[in-house]
This record gives C-alpha cells, sequence and structure tokens, in this order.
C-alpha cells in the first residue's frame, strides 16, 4: 500500500466531507483556547463598533484550522468572505477587481499570503491602511492614477511561513495569531466531533489512538478517521474499535507516536547519511527531496517539538529519542572517548 501522506489529503470526495464536518462557530473550534478567546472579544468589539474587523493574521504549520477560522470571522461577523491565495493574484489589477467587490465589513481571505509578488503586494497596504487603491489608467505619457475608495473590510491572511512576509505587510495586521499544534485532548474531541457528524460509530480509546497519531494536526485526526473508517466498513460492521484503528494506522505508515513515512526518512537521513547531524535544513530537505520551506514549517516543527530533533546553530541533530524510535543506538559522542 502506498505510504498515506496526510498532507495532501483534502482532495475530491474528502473534500466535500471536510466542509461538512469543519466548525462554523467559534463555540465549535476546539482548542486554541487564547485566540479563540481573544477573537470573540474583539469580534463583539467590532459589532458593537459598527465597524469591520481589524486585519487578522493567521501563521502555524498546515491543517491547524486557519481557513476555518477565517470562515468563522465572516460567519460570526454577519459577511460574507471572498477567497484567494497569493500564487493567484498574479497582477496587481487581480487584486483590485477582488478588492472593489467587496461589500462594507466583508472578509478578503488571502491564504498563502506569503507567495503575493511583490507589486501587488505593494497595492495592499492603501487598501489596508486607508480602504483606497490608486489605479494607473493608460500607458506612456497620457498615464494618470486614479483613486478609488473601498468599503471597510477585513483581511484575513493565512501563512504557513510568517518569516517570508515582509515588515511592511506584516505591520498592517491589527491581529496577529501564531496557532500552536493541538494537545491529545483536544484532538480527541474534534475526532469525536467529526465521527459524530459523520455517524460513524467509535470507541473512545480508537478516538485517543487516532488522536494520539494525529501529528498534533486536526486536518489529519479528521483525514485518519476517515481511513479508519473505510478499514471498520470493509473488514468488520463499520464501527470504529481500537483493534482496527490499530491495523489501518500500521497499514497507513503511520507510526505509534504520529510520524508518517516522510518525518521517519527525516529522521533516517539525519542518522544514516549524516551521522546524527548536525546537519543543515537545505541538506536534509534536498536528500528527502522536498524544498526547504516544506521541511522547515511543515515537518521540522513538529519533530522538534516532539523532541526528535534538535536546532542548533550548526545545523539538526537527531536526539536520543530518534534513534530509539528507529530501533538504533545512540553512538556515544566522538569527544566523550577521550
Ligand atoms: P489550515 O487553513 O490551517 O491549513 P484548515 O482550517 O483548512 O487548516 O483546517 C483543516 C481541517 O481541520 C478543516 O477541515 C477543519 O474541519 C479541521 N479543523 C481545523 N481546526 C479545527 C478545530 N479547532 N476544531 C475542529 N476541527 C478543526
Amino acid at each position: 500500500m502506498d505510504s498515506f501522506n496526510p498532507h495532501h489529503t483534502s482532495e475530491g470526495k474528502d473534500k466535500d466531507l471536510d466542509g461538512i464536518i469543519r466548525p462554523r462557530a467559534l463555540e465549535d473550534f476546539t482548542g486554541q483556547k487564547e485566540i479563540v478567546s481573544n477573537l470573540e472579544i474583539y469580534i463583539k468589539a467590532a459589532k458593537l463598533r459598527g465597524e469591520a474587523l481589524d486585519h487578522t493574521l493567521f501563521h502555524g504549520p498546515p491543517g491547524l484550522g486557519k481557513t476555518t477560522l477565517a470562515h468563522i470571522i465572516a460567519s460570526e461577523m454577519g459577511v460574507n468572505m471572498k477567497i484567494t491565495s497569493g500564487p493567484v493574484l498574479a497582477r496587481p489589477g487581480d487584486l483590485a477587481g477582488l478588492l472593489t467587490s467587496l461589500e462594507t465589513g466583508d472578509v478578503l481571505f488571502i491564504d498563502e499570503i506569503h507567495r503575493l509578488p511583490a507589486e501587488v503586494e505593494e497595492y495592499l497596504y492603501s487598501a489596508m491602511e486607508d480602504y483606497v487603491i490608486d489605479i494607473m489608467i493608460d500607458k506612456g505619457p497620457g498615464a494618470r492614477s486614479v483613486r478609488i475608495s473601498l468599503n471597510p473590510f477585513t483581511l484575513v491572511g493565512a501563512t504557513t511561513r510568517s518569516g517570508l512576509l515582509t515588515a511592511p505587510l506584516r505591520e498592517r495586521f491589527g491581529i496577529n495569531c501564531a496557532l500552536e499544534y493541538y494537545d491529545t485532548a483536544d484532538l480527541v474531541r474534534i475526532v469525536l466531533r467529526s465521527a459524530g457528524i459523520l455517524q460513524i460509530g467509535i470507541d473512545a480509546d480508537a478516538a485517543r489512538e487516532i488522536a494520539l497519531r494525529s501529528r498534533g494536526t486536526p486536518r489529519i485526526a479528521n483525514a485518519l478517521l476517515k481511513r479508519v473508517r473505510d478499514f471498520a466498513q470493509v473488514m468488520g460492521d463499520g464501527h470504529i474499535d481500537l483493534k482496527i484503528t490499530k491495523f489501518a494506522l500500521d497499514k497507513l505508515h503511520i507510526d505509534t507516536r504520529g510520524l508518517d513515512a516522510i518525518d521517519n526518512k527525516i529522521l533516517r537521513t539525519i542518522i544514516h547519511t549524516f551521522k546524527g547531524g548536525p546537519v543543515g535544513a537545505n541538506t536534509i530537505a534536498t536528500a528527502i527531496g522536498e524544498d526547504q520551506g516544506t521541511f522547515e514549517e511543515v515537518y521540522e516543527p513538529f519533530l522538534i517539538k516532539e523532541g526528535f530533533i534538535v536546532r542548533t546553530q550548526r545545523g539538526r541533530i537527531a536526539t536520543e529519542l530518534s534513534y530509539k524510535h528507529l530501533g538504533l543506538e545512540k553512538p556515544e559522542e566522538d569527544g566523550s572517548l577521550f
């Protein structure tokens, strides 16, 4: 069986299911307590004043709920949301069209906002700050710029790579939220909630097993739930118990610590190819066939958080836990031999 890549799971039919299980209100959103309680206040205050919510930036690894929170903001504010993404907005004209179509208070959600082309980004500054844009009309000597006023709106930006945002753009967000990986208790709640909506019978210990193996990520928890359901339906009566869960997750190559095939490849690469490190992010990324950004923003944060690797000035080092995880003995440090 192919190994399961949980970072690419929101395609096709799964995407329809995503729409059903995506929380629609702040009270349905599990975890990220501080972010949720702050947003609650900001939204209430903006509504009291009859203003658009301040521009909001969400950053953090994929699948933690950035898009979901953008939807929730729009629905709690009672406004419409237009969705786009950094790479799609190739020219300033693309952005101008969107901005001028926004009604008062609407949300414009830009996913992967770090990938906005520079000239489009510059265009955003005056839109965010003063709700105006300057459009160039004609070319050559007759060229002139015309100022267009926009309705007050809320820009919600999402990024996995906040380090790549320029300072002028970052500073224009009044609300800045860093999403964290979820703990097991929250993920259990998310799995049980999704199972309830999808009418899947699941035992508590099975839900916990899925939560434990979800890399701290709701998107992965939901994806695993759906795959385990497949096994339960084909091999059993559809009810998810611990035995079928363990069987399915092993088949999907999700190990007991929730690491997937690529995570394990990263650990093996550092240990076998680079003698445990230190080794640079770029070198690891090349060795596993991923780009450096994906390694640093998608894979590495979880491996660091769980204590599998440490980041030093000279590069990444595999910890004793990594060796243990792969069933290996950590060699003595060179220096300690003398
Ligand atoms: P991101 O935009 O950060 O990549 P999404 O908002 O698309 O992540 O979330 C991925 C999926 O995980 C969504 O379909 C949603 O159903 C689920 N999800 C995310 N956060 C939560 C949460 N806090 N509670 C319940 N489900 C969540």
